[in-house]
């Protein structure tokens, strides 16, 4: 009989030791792949980067953003919309729109003293010593000990270092003995050679730099440059304007619970008796981002990066809106889009006919052009999706093969929110959203674009304030204060008690 004493007595005397090194290799290979999981990568991201400039705070928005995230109900004004309402409200949840009146009467509006001051100085160090700290990494990295680091290294004030590569070509700087050993070594890329006679200017013949300089350099993005957004210089007109003309939607219907209710679940949406959907779900802060719109009657809407629509379908709750034009750059999302919408609007017998108002265009945000002009623009952009980043592997932007993107994030960010300011009429309004605390993809993209709108357009913006009708929403979520409060916009920090967000909504009003 084979019994597992007869296998030791057989055995020879190191198969102990194979097993033990098989078993102890399997929870290696276990730790191994957990380690490299894109969501562990992306944790560890956001516990140095984060916790350097958040520092304590970081610890309970960590905390809450690896739970399960709250939502609240968009009420359908397609559907039986007062039915739902009661419904909701029976299960405890409460109107938003009461919530902020009510609210707003109890501290009597907005008053600033009791603001918490941002620590700006504080906030500007951490992130001054995060970067200065990856810089050093970076370039010892690629200079290994014993190589020479070139004198002519420098990243302040370049936005990209694929800039600072060519010009540093341009002036025929030698960068290191070994290579520049390689270059002459190296094999000419003839197909990347600029004819003089391809009707090229000399400006272009000027930024030619040789395939064999660029090649492995070319997809080496330093990590400290999508930090490079965060300068402090301001050389541009920049105004910040506390908003005085808020005012909640008449029509707009959110149901949510308040922080630390003990029931926060909202049923399933159920079809109406019109056959679309009772209530859309989502996070509170993307509520916020089409609030900040202030949208008013009549108006033309640019959705910029709209799919799968769900700030859309809060903005035509609204009733507002005239004309909205939904537009995404992927195919995919937008038949997503299309089919959310059919689900949830319907054409009303009086004339309020959605299929003439709502127009989905498949467009890159960067190129959007229009003849008319749009009174308000929605810029939510892509970015890091911070929760989505800790929670799931699928899709994750932290994946290897993901990382140039990544870093471009906010080169694309920045030239997204630039073309809805050349798009919106003097007067009108952009919002600028993300669901990132990343102070790179947030305030640093704000102050790029209205920089770069001025320098390239003559285009002047300001930033509206609109924390004070935020804060009247204080018993339902948590606006960021003190060294989490950011200096352009407001952002919804996820915590345990009122676990939504990450969102960031910066409001800028066109003025020339
Ligand atoms: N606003 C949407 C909503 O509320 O449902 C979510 C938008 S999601 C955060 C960002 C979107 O930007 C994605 O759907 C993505 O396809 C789109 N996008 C990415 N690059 C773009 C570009 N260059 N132009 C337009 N849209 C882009």
């Amino acid at each position: 009989m084979i019994t597992i004493s007869n296998i030791w007595r057989s055995a020879p005397s190191n198969t102990v030791l194979i097993l033990q090194a098989r078993y102890k290799s399997k929870t290696h290979w276990a730790k191994l792949k957990k380690k490299n999981s894109p969501k562990y990568k992306a944790l560890n991201h956001f516990d140095e980067f984060y916790g350097s400039v958040f520092g304590n705070k970081w610890v309970s928005m960590k905390e809450a953003l690896l739970r399960r995230s709250k939502y609240v109900a968009v009420v359908n004004n397609y559907g039986d919309a007062e039915q739902t309402m009661e419904y909701l409200s029976n299960r405890g949840a409460h109107c938003l729109k009461n919530l902020m009146s009510i609210q707003k009467e109890f501290h009597n509006q907005y008053n600033p003293q009791t603001e918490t001051p941002p620590t700006e100085n504080t906030k500007q160090n951490n992130l001054d010593n995060y970067i200065a700290k990856l810089q050093s990494e970076e370039i010892s990295s690629i200079y290994p000990q014993g190589e020479d680091v070139p004198d002519n290294i420098e990243y302040s004030d370049k936005q990209f270092l694929r800039n600072s590569i060519q010009k540093d070509a341009k002036e025929k700087q030698v960068r290191s003995t070994s290579l520049n050993q390689a270059i002459e070594e190296a094999q000419i890329d003839h197909s990347r050679i600029i004819e003089p006679s391809m009707g090229l200017t000399s400006e272009a013949l000027y930024q030619y730099v040789p395939a064999t300089k660029l090649k492995g350099l070319d997809e080496w993005v330093p990590e400290s440059l999508h930090y490079s957004f965060m300068t402090n210089n301001v050389d541009f007109p920049l105004a910040i304007e506390p908003e005085t003309t808020f005012s909640y939607p008449e029509h707009l219907k959110v149901m949510s619970y308040e922080m630390n209710s003990d029931y926060d679940r909202f049923p399933e949406p159920k079809r109406c008796n019109t056959g679309v959907f009772n209530y859309y779900p989502m996070d509170c802060g993307s509520v916020l981002s089409v609030l900040a719109l202030c949208l008013s009657p009549g108006d033309r809407v640019l959705d910029l990066c709209s799919a799968p629509g769900g700030k859309a379908l809060v903005a035509l709750q609204t009733l507002l809106p005239d004309v909205l034009v939904c537009n995404d750059v992927s195919i995919s999302r937008c038949n997503r889009m299309d089919r959310i919408f059919r689900d949830y609007l319907m054409d009303f017998e009086t004339g309020n006919k959605w299929h003439e108002r709502v127009l989905i265009t498949r467009r890159d945000g960067r190129d959007f052009t229009d003849d008319h002009g749009f009174d308000k623009v929605l810029v939510d952009v892509p970015c890091t999706t911070d929760r989505h980043s800790v929670m799931e592997d699928e899709n994750n932007i932290f994946r290897a093969d993901r990382l140039k993107e990544r870093l471009r994030i906010p080169e694309l960010q920045s030239q997204l929110l630039l073309n809805a300011l050349r798009v919106v009429k003097v007067g009108g309004a952009v919002v600028y959203s993300t669901c990132s605390l990343s102070p790179a993809q947030n305030d640093g993209v704000v102050h790029s674009a209205l920089k770069m709108a001025f320098q390239s357009n003559g285009i002047i913006a300001t930033i509206r304030d609109i924390s004070a009708p935020f804060r009247a929403l204080s018993s339902t979520l948590n606006l960021g204060s003190g060294v989490v409060k950011p200096k352009y916009g407001q952002l919804i920090v996820p915590d345990i008690a009122a676990n939504f967000g990450p969102a960031y909504v910066s409001r800028l009003v066109r003025i020339k």
